[in-house]
């Protein structure tokens, strides 16, 4: 048993669509099918609910949602019963839509709730495409939307997790009886449902999460993420052309890498894998010959070197300065405390007698700033801001298991003449993420390839 996810960028026409049924109809093991939604259609949901709208503008937005769709069945479904079948469905889904739109122009309200149940509409109009072009290949594949299947989800809207106990018991014998039936579900990524039945789901990118518990849930020996790329890379191939596919990674560094920019898997989607030591394939719908990258517990050389290097940008550090912060009670559990409130995450931490150090998405820089702000009647007596800061993360088995690297990496950078802001190591054993200034990133990062993958700048 296996599980299959295709990203929005495999969905965004019929002949990409096409290369999709190639790879699942050639695969004849019982598989679930997990799909995004067409390329650029959550976007437009999003966009289309950030400002309130006229009934005349949901119309129109609704017959360009219908219209893209259909136009995508047009050249990948032949057989005109399942054509029709498609369409009544995809009316169906978009007239639910509909109505939840006039419901948030009429009230103009948008909770976190709402959001989360209209973006789940993108993947629940893709299932329909998908399905339809997979039984005209003769695979007896059935639509399926995740909340339906019983997806439960736990945590908070718009970043909700998955109850793997609860979606296991609920999602197994369904599956099963699907299986003894011939058929191949086609399940919608991104979302599932709340404890209380409403629609929540796991962040943008979410897919990838969602493919995982499934595949949890079920059991499943192999969990394949498709996509447009050959895998994880050394490096980001647009600040070093020579960079090269990663062929094996351990569960760690996958999710380091995940988490810290690698833009290849959703941060989580590790996790659910890990629990049932379900090897995960990424691999490129467009040579699905290659092997891509194969992450799993064994096979990975231990002591070894580095394996990746990742860059995050448009980062910011707050300093928050005060005699006590070092020593204080309490001083790291009010900061975090106050910025998790303000839903502001926090990406790394270092402290110092004198000082504690927080790593953030810039575009969070005020509303820190203004939440930490009375911080300062206490132990804390100044807050200090340092905008445009990249990270790089360098990743690999061997920076816990073998001496050296560390000093390597960091001769690299200082042999540049970079100058290095915050440091964490230790934390993961896979793992050693530092800051630079962002003008410094992309030399740094070709400078610390160049040491470990021997290419000449
Ligand atoms: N459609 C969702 C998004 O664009 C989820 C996904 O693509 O995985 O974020
Ligand atoms: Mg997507």
């Amino acid at each position: 048993m296996k599980v299959l996810k295709f990203g929005g960028s495999s969905l965004k026409d019929a002949s990409s669509m096409l290369l999709v049924g190639k790879i699942v109809g050639a695969d004849p093991e019982p598989k679930v099918v997990v799909v995004s939604a067409v390329q650029g259609i959550t976007d437009s949901i999003v966009t289309f609910v950030s400002e309130p709208k006229k009934d005349e503008e949901v119309q129109h937005f609704i017959e360009k949602l219908r219209d893209t769709h259909i136009s995508i069945l047009g050249g990948i479904s032949k057989d005109m019963e399942t054509k029709q079948q498609a369409i009544t469905r995809l009316i169906e889904r978009l007239a639910k839509l509909e109505k939840v739109l006039y419901g948030i122009s009429y009230l103009e309200e948008l909770t976190p709730r709402t959001m989360d149940l209209v973006q789940s509409f993108g993947e629940r109009l893709s299932v329909i495409l998908t399905a339809a072009m997979l039984q005209d290949l003769g695979v007896n594949a059935v639509p399926v939307d995740a909340d339906e299947l019983g997806l439960i989800t736990e945590g908070t809207y718009g970043n909700a997790t998955a109850d793997l106990k609860e979606t296991k018991r609920n999602i197994q014998p369904k599956i099963r009886v699907m299986f003894e039936r011939q058929e191949t579900p086609v399940v919608t990524g991104f979302f599932g449902k709340t404890p209380q039945g409403h629609v929540a789901v796991f962040g943008r990118n979410g897919s990838d999460y969602s493919a995982s518990v499934i595949a949890n849930a079920i059991d499943a020996r192999v969990l394949e993420i498709w996509k447009d790329v050959d895998g994880f890379m050394s490096v980001d191939p647009k600040i070093v052309k020579e960079a090269v596919t990663i062929e094996n990674l351990s569960y760690d560094e996958a999710a380091e890498l995940s988490y810290f920019g690698a833009k290849v898997l959703h941060p989580r989607t590790v996790e659910p894998a890990r629990e049932k030591s379900i090897v995960i394939k990424v691999k490129n719908v467009f040579e699905p010959e290659k092997e891509g990258t194969v992450i799993e517990p064994s096979g990975v050389e231990m002591g070894g070197t580095i394996k990746s290097i990742s860059c995050m940008k448009n980062l910011a550090i707050v300093k928050a300065y005060g005699a006590g912060a070092g020593y204080k009670t309490g001083v790291m559990y009010e900061i975090s405390q106050r910025l998790s409130d303000a839903g502001v995450n926090i990406y790394s931490a270092a402290t110092s007698q004198t000082c504690v150090a927080l790593l953030i998405e810039k575009k969070y820089l005020a509303t820190a700033k203004k939440v930490l702000a009375d911080l300062k009647k206490g132990v804390i007596d100044r807050i200090e801001t340092v905008d445009d800061i990249a990270l790089l993360c360098v990743v690999g088995e061997g920076l816990g298991y073998r001496k050296g690297i560390a000093a390597r990496v960091f001769t690299a950078v200082s042999k540049e003449g970079v100058s290095v802001g915050m440091i964490s190591a230790g934390a993961s054993m896979v793992a050693c993420h530092f800051t630079v200034d962002s003008k410094d990133l992309e030399r740094t990062t070709r400078a610390i390839h160049s040491e470990f993958f021997g290419v000449k700048q």
